[in-house]
């Protein structure tokens, strides 16, 4: 070991939170399919706890709003939804 670099073996790129953020949403809507950006992006969660929560959170949060097509949702959060989308 006479490096101090850390040389990574056809590693995936490392990405940063925004961008991690970014694909998030990409995810969740199901449109993150390039295989390369889903590595990365999951890579960034294994070592990014703030992600790792968010993206949990939102996980959680995107759960509910697909079930709302099933008549699920609870009315707070369906209010919530209306409210935000009367604001755009
Ligand atoms: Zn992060």
């Amino acid at each position: 070991m006479s490096s101090d670099k850390h040389p990574h073996h056809h590693d995936v790129e490392e990405i940063d939170c925004l961008e991690a953020i970014d694909n998030l949403y990409a995810y969740l809507d199901g449109e993150l399919t390039d295989d390369e950006t889903l590595a990365r992006f999951r890579k960034h969660l294994d070592h990014c706890k703030s992600c790792y929560s968010r993206s949990e959170l939102e996980g959680v949060i995107n759960e509910r709003i697909k079930e709302s097509g099933k008549g699920k949702t609870p009315d707070t959060l369906k209010d919530r939804i209306c409210d935000f989308l009367d604001d755009l």
